[in-house]
């Protein structure tokens, strides 16, 4: 079968929205009309009786605008009282919006500590099998507030693969602002082309990722989409990256359609989450 095709029958997905995606170009607040739209396709793809995780970032982007900031600050302690102010409104809007669907939203945050220790790890594990059993939606992010350096993923692609390795998911999305892998830069190379499909990660197609990020509010480019594919697909989920600009590209992921790039599944025996974080994070 078609690997589109196949991406129909995926149960627990994890889906990704970068800051960029959830909030106004211009001013840098939250777009509530993009949020709506995300809140209802979630609402939905649970209706259809998948499991459904979303990593949002946004905390320290949403912080900042309500403080009437121009932009992210850049000291630490600002950022984190920032992420701190954003992460509540952030999770206020959420709830509203699902509740309105008739969904119970569940927050989880949580620093690279989470992940590396063994106890922490299992918690996290079972807690979010036991929101999946009861028909929650958790709703994660970093624990932007207390993470520091040492103890952070820093950006939200590789936390939803690291996230998805965790709870076996079978589907990570990850929506940003670009439309997928280019062999090269497409702002810069017009003659970059699209791929639509990724069956074996090597290193030709990471020499093709760039550090860089389009966007001023998110961090991850397009070399930490590749650390998170990595992750994932040895873990055993397929990938996709697609773009958020219209949040209804869910739904034509999930019914097969060819929009952005996928990533296959390519389940390595040996995976160990731990070994992974040490060496890629
Ligand atoms: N955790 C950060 C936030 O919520 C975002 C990290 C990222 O943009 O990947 O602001």
């Amino acid at each position: 079968m078609n690997i589109r095709e196949e991406l129909k029958d995926r149960k627990r997905i994890v889906i990704k929205i970068g800051a960029s995606s959830l909030t106004h170009k211009e001013t840098g607040r939250i777009n509530l009309h993009k949020l709506e739209v995300l809140v209802r396709e979630l609402s939905d793809l649970h209706n259809m009786g998948k499991e459904v995780v979303l990593v949002s970032s946004g905390a320290i982007a949403v912080g900042s605008a309500a403080l009437g900031m121009n932009g992210k600050p850049s000291e630490l302690e600002k950022k984190q009282a920032c992420a701190a102010i954003g992460q509540a409104r952030l999770m206020m809007i959420y709830q509203k919006l699902f509740s309105e669907y008739n969904q119970t939203a569940a927050q989880i945050l949580m620093t690279k500590n989470t992940m590396v220790n063994n106890l922490n790890r299992k918690n996290a594990r079972n807690t979010f099998n036991e929101l999946l059993k009861m028909g929650a939606i958790p709703v994660v992010n970093e624990n932007d507030s207390v993470s520091t350096y040492e103890i952070q993923f820093g950006d939200n692609d590789t936390l939803s693969a690291v996230v998805a390795a965790l709870i076996e998911a079978d589907l990570l999305i990850l929506l940003s602002d670009i439309d997928g892998l280019f062999t090269d830069d497409p702002n810069t190379n017009p003659d970059a082309r699209f791929i639509d499909l990724v069956e074996n990660l090597d290193d030709h197609f990471k020499d093709m990722a760039k550090g860089s990020t389009g966007s001023k509010v998110g961090t991850g480019g397009m070399a930490t989409k590749l650390t998170a594919a990595e992750i994932a697909t040895s873990a055993g989920a397929d990938m996709v990256i697609a773009n958020g600009s219209d949040f209804h590209v869910i739904h034509d992921i999930i019914g097969g359609e060819q929009v952005g790039t996928v990533f296959a599944a390519n389940h390595k025996e040996e995976f160990y989450l731990i070994d992974y974080i040490e060496r890629l994070l």
